[in-house]
């Protein structure tokens, strides 16, 4: 059975992609062709219309960092830098079991469903498939691991490692032939994982064919501390332990010199941008424009609600464009383009998923988002792009699709009873 989803002004996230007139036919969870509607061949089969009413189509959003786990917590801590505000957060975090981080975890992707993200990676310490487990429910794509951490490093909470790994292979087990999720292996940072510990997770990851996340050069004093302890940028470190290739996704990357990004660009990894965490850190502003010159591609991420607080990347699309410019004073230096292929086509490449989502093109996922724009002017290609990344937001989403299901329309998630959810989550915290 074919489906059209026809009258709609479509952005394929490709450069140029734009159909004023467009229409995508969607066969199961696939686009089987794309394109304004007069041009559309004759088709054998019979098809469903959706007439989209003139809105604007554009590709689901992907979020390239997340710990969905956290979301119960949010604002247990707004202030300090990030080893502050980690030793603020640990009496309210570090005894968090695995109900919790699931609890947080529908509140998470419920939230980036409404907020147009159809696929987001995310990181625990423990339960590296809960995660995976609530996004199917709700039907988001999901690319799900724990970020092991070595006993001696990280002193609070009980140690994750085998236990990360043992869970991984238990939830690829359970998510045999689901398409929507995926995992990885990982270790938490260079500053809470011994050498030994990294090559083991890369070891592990490699044998199990898995993309490998880590945090990276998220903080200054980090940078100091693996200077004085290794005498190497927390980069350069890994580049000596043999953790990096295409398949690393390196959450951060904000201090990072010519010499480091020369590394990732020659490892072909990817780099996982949270603008609004980092800020709010005081983390410093990652060298977006200076990685991306040398091919490194970055995603744009959102991180934790403790660390932003919310989990809305049409936000960090346009902070990623303001931090560099305030930073710079180059009013070129970044522009809605670059910022909303970060968050399509680029996010999608970091997660080494760019072959079947992060686009609109025939052959690739249906995974799209349906968006109320109007301009007084009309719709054209400049303004919808800029409207997307500076006039946009949660508020604009009408509908959400992952793998050609809807999964949320009109303000309403359609395969999850969320009130129910919401509700049951206050009533556990009220009495625990
Ligand atoms: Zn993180």
């Amino acid at each position: 059975m074919l489906t059209l989803l026809h009258n709609a002004f479509v952005c394929t996230g490709l450069p140029g992609g734009f159909y004023p007139d467009g229409a995508i036919l969607i066969r199961g969870s696939k686009i089987v062709w794309i394109g304004n509607r007069a041009d559309m061949p004759p088709q054998p089969e019979p098809i469903t219309y959706e007439d989209l009413g003139g809105r604007v189509v554009i590709p689901g959003l992907i979020n390239t960092h997340a710990h969905g786990g956290l979301s119960t917590h949010r604002c247990s801590c707004d202030d300090g830098d990030l080893f502050q505000w980690a030793a603020g957060l640990a009496p309210h975090t570090s005894h968090l079991t695995v109900e919790d981080n699931r609890r947080g975890c529908y509140l998470a992707i419920m939230d980036m469903v409404r907020n147009g993200i159809t696929t987001a990676c995310d990181c625990t310490r423990y339960g590296a498939g809960v995660f995976a487990d609530v996004a199917t429910e709700i039907g988001m794509r999901s690319l799900s691991g724990a970020l092991a951490n070595s006993p001696e490093l990280r002193k609070t909470g009980r140690p994750n490692w085998p236990l990360a790994l043992d869970e991984t292979t238990e939830a690829m087990e359970l998510h045999k032939g689901n398409g929507l999720a995926r995992f990885y292996l990982g270790g938490h940072s260079p500053y809470s994982c011994t050498g030994d510990l990294l090559k083991e997770v890369r070891r592990e990851a490699d044998r199990l064919d898995l993309p490998f996340v880590i945090h990276l050069a998220e903080n200054r004093r980090e940078n100091q501390q693996t200077l004085e302890q290794y005498g190497a940028t927390p980069t350069g470190w890994l580049e000596q332990l043999g953790i990096l290739d295409e398949r690393s996704v390196l959450a951060h990357c904000v201090w990072m010199d010519e010499a480091d990004m020369d590394i990732l660009a020659r490892r072909g990894s990817g780099v996982a941008h949270n603008p609004a965490s980092n800020a709010k850190l005081a983390s410093g502003v990652a060298p977006v424009p200076a990685m991306r010159k040398r091919g490194i591609p970055v995603g744009l991420g959102t991180d934790s609600t403790l660390s932003n607080n919310c989990l809305d990347l049409f936000q960090e699309m346009k902070l990623s464009v303001l931090l560099q410019r305030v930073t710079s004073l180059d009013g070129f230096i970044m522009n809605a383009e670059d910022a909303f292929t970060m968050a399509t086509i680029e996010g999608a490449h970091v997660l080494s998923w760019d072959s079947e989502i992060g686009s609109l093109e025939a052959g690739k996922e249906a995974d799209l988002v349906i968006l109320n724009l109007s301009h007084p002017l009309g719709l054209t290609a400049e303004r919808v792009l800029s409207d997307v990344v500076y006039h946009a937001g949660p508020q604009h989403v009408q509908a959400v699709m992952v793998a050609g299901r809807m999964i949320f329309r009109d303000g309403q998630l359609l395969l999850v009873d969320e009130p129910a959810i919401r509700t049951a989550i206050h009533e556990y915290y009220a009495t625990h």
